[in-house]
């Protein structure tokens, strides 16, 4: 088996949810007591929120790197960034490695040209949604998005950050990220990318008229290829 590394805590409650996919699908595979190689660097998200609200993305990236390497020291043979939002620096985690970083946007990417999906509808922080970083990243897939207007953005990002990565969970909520799914719908969305690694904790297919590509679920599962290739 191969050893992946995890920068984890952004936030824990979808880093236990990484940690628990990959060991089930490990132990899917090879049966017995086997359980997942991993190593896991979590840190302390009020620190890398500091960084994103003074949007000081170089001191960010140097955070997240100094994970990747300390990982990369432990013995990973991978590393990947359990967020979506935090891909942002994902330049400066990879530059820091040697080690290959399994990006999360092609974990979704991926799974979209496999389900022969040419648009999706984006749900995650702002930044996620309105800036390119991601949206490249999908389009080298061939898959192209779309994103909700600017009002419902700054709604959804509320939501992540007071409730989501505090691990709070409410009906209310729910309804402002299924309206939101409607609107993408309406653009022309065939799929939405749960792109966030803590929406999955609110919204499930079922809330959804469109198939949901969940970026946690999906960059879990590439997690767990990876460290089954080596076994
Ligand atoms: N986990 C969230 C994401 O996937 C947001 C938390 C963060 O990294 O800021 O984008």
């Amino acid at each position: 088996m191969r050893t992946i590394g995890i920068i984890g805590g952004m936030s824990w409650h979808s880093t236990i949810n990484y940690y628990r996919l990959i060991n089930a699908a490990v132990a899917d595979r090879l049966g017995g007591h086997h359980s997942a190689k991993l190593l896991l660097d979590s840190l302390d998200f009020e620190e890398v929120r500091a960084f994103q609200l003074a949007e000081d993305w170089d001191g960010a990236g140097e955070l997240l790197a100094s994970a990747g390497r300390r990982l990369e020291d432990a013995g990973a043979d991978a590393v990947l960034i359990g967020t979506n939002l935090m891909h942002k620096v994902a330049p400066a985690v990879d530059d820091a490695v040697d080690v290959p970083l399994l990006h999360i946007a092609d974990a979704v990417g991926s799974e979209a040209t496999r389900r022969r999906i040419g648009t999706v509808g984006i749900l995650g922080t702002n930044w996620v949604m309105s800036e390119r970083f991601y949206a490249e990243r999908l389009a080298g897939h061939g898959v192209a998005a779309v994103a909700p207007a600017e009002s419902r953005r700054a709604e959804l990002d509320r939501i992540i950050f007071d409730e989501l990565t505090v691990g709070t969970i409410t009906e209310t909520s729910r309804a402002v990220f299924v309206a939101a799914i409607e609107d993408l719908v309406a653009q022309g969305a065939e799929a939405v990318v749960l792109a966030c690694t803590e929406i999955e904790l609110l919204i499930g297919p079922e809330d959804s008229p469109v198939p949901v590509l969940d970026s946690m679920a999906l960059h879990a599962a590439a997690a767990a290829e990876f460290v089954l290739a080596g076994a």
